[in-house]
């Protein structure tokens, strides 16, 4: 092993793809953005591809492009698309491009391709998306522009507010809404192959909700989108390794890292690990988050989480030598912390605990077929 690494197993993605697919009878739109939610951006569309996903999904035109040079022909939607990004370059590339407004379907007509275009509805998100009393005019400029050969309106979609809350009421306003917004889409003349609306957990969750298509990221790696909201096993795709840097005894008494926010309460043996809030680790979990040394053992974080590195309890555990090797977060049914664990710990998501990894960390992918091999993170 490296002193520090994420392990991506790439079967994990294929079968988490391929049992979601199964799951929901729909077909799977892979969610690939923010390179992969960490777990490096063409391995993770392969694997979703090879699990059967139909379509990749990703937020800018840099990402979509990325993956086209990298060898994907498939369906990608990409779908927030700023002034300043090459739309040209990717409606050139067969990207579908989402629009939300009347000026962008005027700018994508000025590139004077004939585009792939999703219109974005905005249903109570209120985020992207065209705003209801716009519905009309985006309908009447996107079916103007079909008829002068400017583009096909491929998709019409939205996004939900609270999907990992099945009981919110939002949920079915908003699928009222949309669905209200496909019928005047529909009498303006348009006949989109794909609608959709549901992220991962509304396809898992909410079966009216899973129309042409369903837009699948926090599932596809493995983690549910709430902890003990999915209906079917998920596997980690994700394992963040690194290697005990040094061991030591601390006496009680003795306070541990920057500003002693622990201080051992009896004599001890603590761990060093070196990976620290450069490399993702976030800092909010100092004090709270645990790891697993040996497949399993767990040793609790003591004080700050400091840039490159911190600090474990192995409570005077004597078998614990430097090299050994320390999980920070797998699949919890191999006796480690998941990613849940440590969002909880850190207050945050676990989406956000895997996209932010990275730092000096190297990226290493397993597969089932026992392929693997290295690059840089
Ligand atoms: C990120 C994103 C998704 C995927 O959401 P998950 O909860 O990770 O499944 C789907 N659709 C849109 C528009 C997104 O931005």
């Amino acid at each position: 092993m490296t002193r520090a690494e994420i392990v991506v197993d790439l079967a994990a993605i294929r079968d988490n793809v391929r049992t979601i697919a199964a799951f929901t009878g729909t077909p799977v739109m892979h969610v690939v953005k923010a390179n992969g939610y960490g777990h490096g951006l063409l391995e993770s569309a392969r694997a979703g591809r090879a699990g059967g996903a139909t379509w990749l999904g990703v937020a800018g035109v840099e990402e979509a492009l990325a993956l086209r040079a990298g060898g994907d022909s498939g369906p990608i939607l990409a779908w927030l698309i700023t002034a300043s990004d090459d739309v040209a370059a990717a409606i050139g590339a067969g990207v579908d491009v989402a629009a939300y407004t009347v000026a962008d379907l005027d700018r994508i007509a000025e590139t004077g391709l004939t585009a792939r275009v999703q219109l974005k509805l905005d249903t109570g998100l209120t985020r992207g998306g065209a705003s209801r009393p716009d519905w009309t005019a985006l309908f009447e400029r996107a079916r103007a522009g079909e008829l002068d050969g400017s583009w096909k309106i491929t998709g019409i979609w939205s996004h939900f507010v609270a999907s990992e809350e099945p009981d919110e009421t939002i949920n079915d306003e908003q699928e009222k809404v949309f669905r209200e917004g496909v019928d005047e889409a529909r009498a303006a003349g348009l006949a989109p192959e794909v609608i959709h609306l549901a992220n991962s957990a509304g396809a898992l969750l909410r079966p009216s909700s899973r129309f042409d298509l369903v837009r699948i990221g926090i599932a596809s790696y493995g983690l549910e989108p709430a902890r003990g909201v999915s209906p079917i096993p998920l596997r980690p795709a994700m394992r963040v390794v690194a290697e005990v840097a040094l061991v030591k005894d601390v006496p009680a008494g003795q306070g541990v890292s920057y500003n002693h926010r622990w201080v051992a309460p009896a004599d001890t043996r603590v761990a060093l690990v070196p990976v620290g809030y450069a490399d993702g680790i976030p800092r909010a979990a100092s004090n709270r988050a645990d790891v697993a040394i040996y497949g399993g053992y767990r040793a609790p974080i003591r004080g700050t989480i400091c840039m490159d590195q911190f600090v474990v309890d192995v409570f005077g555990e004597p078998t614990i030598l430097v090299g050994d090797e320390v999980v920070l977060w797998g699949d919890p049914e191999q006796g480690v912390p998941s990613a849940q664990d440590w969002a909880e710990a850190a207050g945050t998501i676990s989406y956000e605990v895997v996209t932010r990894i990275g730092g000096r960390l190297s990226r290493r992918y397993e597969d089932l077929g026992g392929d693997s091999r290295e690059e840089l993170a």
